[in-house]
C-alpha cells in the first residue's frame, strides 16, 4: 500500500497553531497536545481518540498514549475483549460528538476548528439518531460509500419490504436468517423486527445484545442458539428468526442454518447496493440498511459543516475528493489509511 504524506497547518479560531499530519495515520497537534486519530496500534501521540468499538478501531493501549473513548464504547470494548483501561470521554480542547453510526461513537472536534467523523451516520434507525455534524475550519471525513451509486433506500421501505418476506417464510414454515455485523446492525435489526416470534441469536450477537441492554437500550432480549441441545429446540419450534453475524452463506453456520432446517438468509448491508452482492455472498436476498452515510448524506455532511479544507478517508476517498472539488471545496483524499470493502467485518 502507497503511503501518504500530508502535513498542513492551519489557525484555530482562537489563534492557536494546529497541525494535521498523516503518515499512514492521522494526527492532530496543537500547542499543548497531540491526538492521534483511530489509530491502528499503541501510538506515541499524548492521546489517541477511538471513535468506536467495532474491531477495526479498537486496540489495546500500551500505557503511553492516554485514550479518548465514550463510555458506551469503553463498555462495548470490553464485552469484546479489548480493554480501554483509562479511558477518558472529555478533555480540555476536545469537543466529542454523536456520531451516528452505532452505540457510544463519536466523532471529535479539536479546538473548535479540526473536526473528524469517524465513521458516521446521518440518518435516524431505530434507536440510533443521525447526527447533522459540525461547523469547522478542516473536515476529515469517512467515504466509505463516496460514490454515487451508493443511495440507500429508506429504513421503512427496507423493514416493510423483510417484514413480507419474513411473513411469507413463516407461511410455509421456513426460518429465516438475518445477518449483519455483530456489533451495532445487529442490535439494530433486533429493535426493527422486534415484532416477530420466536427470535434466537447467535453467540457473538447474544453478547452485544446483551451489553446493549445493560446499557439501557430497549431491545428485546433473546436466547442464544449455538450447537448441541438447542438444535431440537430449533427443529420443533419451525419458523423462527436467527439473527447471525455477517458472513458468506457459505460460512459453516449458515450452511447449517440451511441443510438443518431450510432457513432464508437475508444479510443487511450497504455494500447491498451491488447487483450482484447476494450472488457474491451466497445469500437470498440482501438489503441496503447501513451505519455509514450514503453519497447523498456525506455531500449533506460536506456543506452543513461548511469547512475550508477537507480531507477524505476510508472507501472511495479520491473519488468523493474529486466530487467536493466539482462542488466547489478544496478537497483531498488521505490515501494508504486501510480501508473497508465488500468483505470486511467490523
Ligand atoms: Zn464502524
Amino acid at each position: 500500500m502507497r503511503e501518504q504524506r500530508t502535513e498542513t497547518t492551519i489557525r484555530s479560531r482562537s489563534g492557536k497553531k494546529i497541525s494535521v499530519t498523516h503518515r499512514g495515520g492521522i494526527l492532530v497537534r496543537t500547542p499543548s497536545q497531540s491526538i492521534a486519530l483511530d489509530p491502528r496500534r499503541a501510538s506515541k501521540a499524548d492521546y489517541s481518540f477511538v471513535s468506536h468499538a467495532h474491531i477495526d478501531h479498537i486496540h489495546s493501549p500500551d500505557g503511553k498514549s492516554k485514550l479518548i473513548a465514550s463510555n458506551e464504547t469503553v463498555t462495548l470494548a470490553k464485552a469484546r475483549g479489548y480493554d480501554l483501561k483509562g479511558a477518558v470521554d472529555s478533555l480540555a480542547g476536545v469537543d466529542l460528538t454523536d456520531a451516528g453510526h452505532i452505540l457510544g461513537s463519536r466523532a471529535i472536534l479539536v479546538e473548535d476548528s479540526v473536526f473528524y467523523t469517524g465513521d458516521f451516520s446521518t440518518r435516524d434507525r431505530g434507536f440510533l439518531k443521525g447526527s447533522p455534524g459540525t461547523k469547522c475550519d478542516t473536515l476529515i471525513m469517512e467515504t466509505t460509500y463516496g460514490h454515487p451509486r451508493y443511495v440507500f433506500k429508506d429504513t421503512e421501505k427496507i423493514v416493510s419490504r423483510v417484514n413480507r418476506l419474513i411473513a411469507d417464510c413463516f407461511d410455509r414454515c421456513r426460518p429465516v436468517v438475518l445477518t449483519g455485523y455483530p456489533l451495532g446492525k445487529a442490535q439494530l435489526i433486533t429493535h426493527l423486527f422486534r415484532n416477530w416470534e420466536p427470535v434466537y441469536l447467535h453467540e457473538s450477537v447474544h453478547r452485544m445484545n446483551e451489553a446493549h441492554i445493560d446499557l439501557g437500550i430497549e431491545i428485546p432480549r433473546h436466547d442464544f442458539c449455538g450447537s448441541g441441545s438447542k438444535q431440537s429446540l430449533l427443529l420443533q419450534r419451525r419458523p423462527w428468526i436467527m439473527i447471525s453475524p455477517a458472513s458468506s452463506g457459505r460460512s459453516q453456520f449458515i450452511k447449517s442454518m440451511r441443510e438443518n432446517y431450510g432457513a432464508v438468509v437475508i444479510a443487511f448491508t450497504g455494500w447491498a447496493v451491488e447487483p450482484r452482492y447476494s450472488y457474491m455472498m451466497g445469500v437470498d436476498y440482501a438489503f441496503d440498511l447501513s451505519d455509514h452515510c450514503d453519497f447523498n448524506e456525506l455531500v449533506q455532511l460536506a456543506k452543513y459543516c461548511d469547512p475550508s479544507k477537507i480531507y477524505t478517508v476510508h472507501g472511495f476517498a479520491a473519488e468523493f475528493a474529486e466530487h467536493l472539488k466539482f462542488l466547489g471545496f478544496d478537497a483531498e483524499p488521505l490515501e494508504g489509511i486501510e480501508q473497508n470493502t465488500l468483505t470486511s467485518y467490523a
